[in-house]
């Protein structure tokens, strides 16, 4: 959504679910559905136009990357069979990480995956040519995803992960009634596997660590450094995130309140005590500070 601000800046959501969203009609952040919405009809007559089919006609085509959705899930296409030939492939994906360099260059990736690598930037350049961008932000979540696509287009895609403090993140899930293993366990899978397979695949400098605390509190200089980052001059327009009307296809419900702008809650300095704050730094404390949260 920051990066967003940016004329010369897609912001896009999690792309990965975007032909769900067209099958379920669900809303663009605009406040329309993204199937009546104008920018993204521009999208997809272009991409129409490109590719000789129409994404709001045939979604699934689209072919990305395999995502499992837990909210607002398309059950006609998301079967049991169809998560099962998912873990498949993310097990094949998991065997392959266990080779040595030497081994992991000789092994291809699964078909579909390479084929969705292939399809996400058609997406992209769809994005980028109907909304004259030069950058595009994708902000589906996969780390592998993210390696393969560096590595077809190592000189134009650059990797960026946010993250935030535990605790925070704890008490959030706690006071939305999880159990304590769960408000843990997603978070804690996800940066042990996403940070040591960026750091074995992507070159250190296409690849940057930002603390949503920081973009928070400073988001003059974080912005400044994101620019720097992905190669465009900053501008002011990111600081008032009320004055551009995103299109984010897909993701949580922030996307409807950018307006609002970055909030620090850091609730959990207050709100996070004794036995569960115990229970935290035991389980995931290590992981916290090596994330930069001491
Ligand atoms: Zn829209």
């Amino acid at each position: 959504m920051f990066l967003g601000g940016h004329p010369f800046v897609a912001s896009t959501g999690e792309l990965n679910f975007i032909s769900k969203s067209l099958t379920n009609k669900e809303s663009c952040s605009c406040g329309t559905t993204i199937n009546e919405c104008g920018e993204w009809a521009r999208v997809f007559d272009k991409f129409a136009r490109d590719h000789g089919f129409d994404p709001r006609h045939d979604p699934y085509r689209l072919g990305l990357w395999d995502s499992r959705a837990f909210n607002l899930v398309d059950t006609s296409h998301q079967t049991s069979i169809r998560i099962a030939s998912m873990q498949f492939r993310k097990a094949l994906l998991n065997v392959r990480e266990l080779l040595p360099d030497s081994l992991h260059k000789l092994t291809r990736i699964p078909s579909s995956l390479k084929q969705a690598v292939d399809n996400k930037f058609r997406l992209i350049e769809a994005i980028a040519g109907a909304w004259q961008k030069t950058h595009v932000i994708d902000s589906s979540k996969n780390a592998r995803e993210a390696v393969e696509l560096w590595r077809h287009k190592p000189d134009q895609v650059r990797i960026i992960l946010l993250t935030r403090d535990g605790r925070g993140v704890y008490l959030s899930r706690r006071k939305a009634g999880r159990s304590r293993e769960d408000s843990i366990a997603g978070w804690r899978n996800y940066y042990r596997k996403f940070i040591p397979l960026i750091e074995r695949h992507v070159a250190p400098d296409c690849f940057l660590r930002l603390q949503y605390e920081d973009l928070a509190r400073h988001p003059q200089s974080v912005g400044i450094e994101l620019c720097k980052f992905i190669g465009i001059k900053f501008t002011t327009s990111m600081l008032d995130m009320g004055t551009t009307t995103l299109h984010l296809a897909s993701g949580n419900d922030t996307r409807f309140s950018a307006s609002k702008g970055i909030r620090l809650d850091e609730r959990w300095r207050t709100d996070l005590l004794g036995d569960e704050l115990a229970y935290f730094e035991a389980q995931a404390g290590e992981l916290n500070r090596h994330l930069g949260y001491h």
